[in-house]
């Protein structure tokens, strides 16, 4: 059995990021995938999701996605939780895995994938789309600062548009999903993130990206552990997901 045979991996949402990323961690050999969204598939939802087509309209998420990499992947091993990435389930979930990958669509997820991912000292491989913009962070506890050291609260609701209200350019979402799962796998080899430390920027317009760096802020709440869902900061694993 190959190393990243055993290795396990949480996907938050199972759409335009997530779909992208399980499919390729499930063709790279990753053994197990536990996929977690509460959603529908959409029409809309085709145009970046490429685990799904139109016969899946209507279908939960999670399990459809789950299904079609069963079939393409059937060594895989596959979870599908039909559920949100909550306060009541988010620490068991990241202990449960070597690593998450966030891609969800609303921040009050992704500061709470950041915040478990700090608790439980699991890597964090963040990505979001907007429009003609993606964003690439890693979250490696111990080693580098948190999506809070970034950004230190998530937005008013209402004050930022959703994906679904300002859209996003299809093609975008799957390139920010490869790029993702790309450093999933450096993660999982035991190398240190591309996006430690530094937030990548990438904009599909110009087709420019940059970095900006992100320090690890000493008054940061993210990084003092695990404090807005509820238990005490664990230390990091030896080997750590490998960010040292
Ligand atoms: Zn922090």
């Amino acid at each position: 059995m190959s190393d990243l045979a055993r290795r396990s991996v949480l996907v938050i949402g199972a759409g335009g990021l997530g779909g992208p990323v399980a499919l390729t961690l499930a063709a790279a050999g990753v053994g197990r995938l536990v996929l977690v969204d509460d959603d529908a598939i959409e029409t809309s939802n085709l145009n970046r999701q490429p685990l799904f087509t139109e016969k899946d309209v209507g279908q939960r998420k999670a399990a459809a996605a789950a299904q079609r990499l069963r079939r393409l992947h059937p060594g895989l091993e596959v979870e599908a939780l039909d559920r949100r990435f909550d306060d009541a389930s988010a620490i068991e979930l990241a202990r449960s895995v070597d690593l998450l990958v966030d891609g969800s669509d609303n921040f009050a997820t992704k500061f709470l994938a950041s915040d478990a991912a700090v608790a439980t000292g699991r890597m964090l491989v963040h990505g979001g789309v907007l429009r003609y913009t993606a964003q690439l962070f890693t979250v490696a506890p111990g080693v580098a600062g948190c999506l809070r050291c970034l950004f230190e609260a998530a937005p008013p609701p209402g004050s930022v548009p959703t994906c679904a209200q300002a859209g996003v350019l299809g093609p975008l979402a799957g390139t920010a999903g490869s790029l993702m799962a790309q450093e999933a796998l450096r993660l999982l080899a035991g190398e240190r993130g591309a996006y430690a430390g530094r937030l990548l920027i990438y904009d599909a317009r110009t087709a420019r990206a940059r970095f900006v760096p992100v320090r690890k802020r000493a008054d940061c709440l993210g990084c003092e552990g695990g404090r807005r869902v509820g238990v005490a900061a664990e230390p990091v694993p030896a080997g750590g997901g490998g960010a040292a």
